[in-house]
């Protein structure tokens, strides 16, 4: 494994502002992608995990910046491997197609296409596909077909894609935007890219949804800001885009989301009063004040008392606890609770890549969601509790008897 490097900044990724506010402190924490070898475990590294606000443009973000190749080298997350996931981006590439009547032919991208999720949702041979993906994964989308240029996405990358591909009619990025530190060079770069009437779709879990509902477990270092409209208007404002529409949408990657319209600054798009409606309601929320953040981190110590105390009591009855499903923020939840194999015992998950390996900084071994079904372990801390719906109507650990422990926005034991 690849040691991490990380490096702190002191100003605003979108504004450049030094107003900043740490808001939530989650402890120090390794990546949370970065599953371990049991024999690596003595080099492991933890960094800070602190939420900052910008009390200028409202935007929330980590200032501490764990090196992005580093992270990106050893990646493990395969976003295939989620059946919801790929139901969900299907309703969104559909409402694309339909909405904005794409061409056949018209060139179609998706900056951090992972594994081809989302480019296989396309119906086949009808447009020019390009994904973007910097990471590993991007072997299993050429694998499966697709033109995938190998590459972190930005200002510097655009006219490259300009000349090979042509200009974009539809781009998305969904949950990849707030990976990335340079954000006004991703957002420049889909500027340069984009058709004169061309649309990009991001699609983010939702700052307020995250604070409302104390969803804290989607804060992880790769996970660089926590993204809300306004300071969003703010960053396109300055590289000539606009957002046009915005809808939400309750099952993204990481839970509840914002799926955002936006194009160029002179495009022919009109825009829709969901708009104005949406930052209206994000100033009356207060957006930008450090009070609302302060009142979210008192709320985060509770969930981890109260779910502390109930896994404390299914030990004391003599029942074990596993987890299921080893998502990214799953390890933010782990570590912050500070558990370790003691307190659950493992962790199933259907991606072969972590089978075998621990959990980073709680050393939980990750076993095949056969081996959980195999040990008959009564309680399972549900990790992706965005899909506790699909796993408890679905889930063959559920259909065996076991009860999934859903640890958020309260702790609720289901069926
Ligand atoms: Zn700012």
């Amino acid at each position: 494994m690849a040691a991490f490097s990380v490096r702190h900044r002191d100003t605003c990724r979108i504004c450049g502002s030094r107003n900043l506010v740490e808001v939530l402190d989650l402890t120090d924490q390794p990546p949370s992608n970065s599953f371990i070898a049991p024999e690596a475990v003595a080099a492991e590294q933890r960094f800070p995990l602190k939420m900052h606000l910008c009390r200028d443009c409202g935007l929330s973000q980590l200032l501490d910046i764990v090196s992005a190749e580093d992270i990106f080298d050893d990646y493990a997350y395969l976003s295939s491997t989620s059946r919801a996931l790929c139901t969900h981006y299907q309703g969104l590439v559909d409402a694309a197609i339909e909405r904005f009547k794409l061409p056949d032919g018209a060139v179609v991208g998706d900056i951090g296409c992972n594994d081809g999720i989302m480019l296989a949702r396309y119906p086949a041979g009808r447009f020019s596909l390009v994904g973007i993906e910097p990471s590993s994964a991007g072997a299993y989308a050429r694998k499966a077909g697709f033109t995938v240029v190998e590459d972190f996405f930005g200002r510097d990358l655009a006219p490259r894609l300009v000349e090979r591909f042509g200009r974009v009619k539809l781009v998305t990025s969904t949950n990849v935007f707030a990976h990335v530190d340079d954000i006004e060079s991703f957002a420049a770069g889909v500027q340069a890219w984009l058709a004169e009437d061309g649309v990009w779709i991001i699609e983010f879990p939702y700052l307020v949804d995250m604070v409302e509902r104390c969803y804290f477990d989607t804060i992880y270092h790769e996970h660089l800001c926590y993204l809300a409209l306004t300071p969003l208007a703010h960053l396109f404002a300055k590289v000539s885009l606009r957002a046009f529409r915005v809808e939400k949408t309750e099952v993204g990657a990481s839970g509840p989301a914002l799926r955002l319209f936006v194009c160029r600054a002179d495009a022919p798009h009109a825009e829709d009063s969901s708009i104005p409606a949406l930052l209206r309601a994000e100033a009356d929320w207060g957006i930008k004040d450090p009070a609302r953040y302060h009142d979210f981190a008192k709320r985060v110590e509770a969930v981890k008392e109260s779910l502390l105390a109930t896994l404390a009591d299914l030990k004391a009855k003599g029942h074990q606890v596993a987890a299921f499903c080893a998502p990214a923020k799953g390890n933010t939840l782990l570590n912050y609770l500070g558990v370790g194999p003691d307190d659950i015992v493992a962790v199933s998950e259907n991606n072969d890549l972590k089978i075998g390996k621990l959990t980073p900084g709680s050393h939980i071994p990750v076993i095949s969601d056969q081996a959980l079904l195999d040990a008959k372990i009564p309680y399972a801390l549900l990790l992706a509790w965005n899909y506790a719906d699909f796993f408890v109507a679905n889930s063959d650990y559920v259909k065996q008897g076991g009860r999934f422990i859903v640890p958020l926005p309260e702790p609720v034991v289901r069926p």
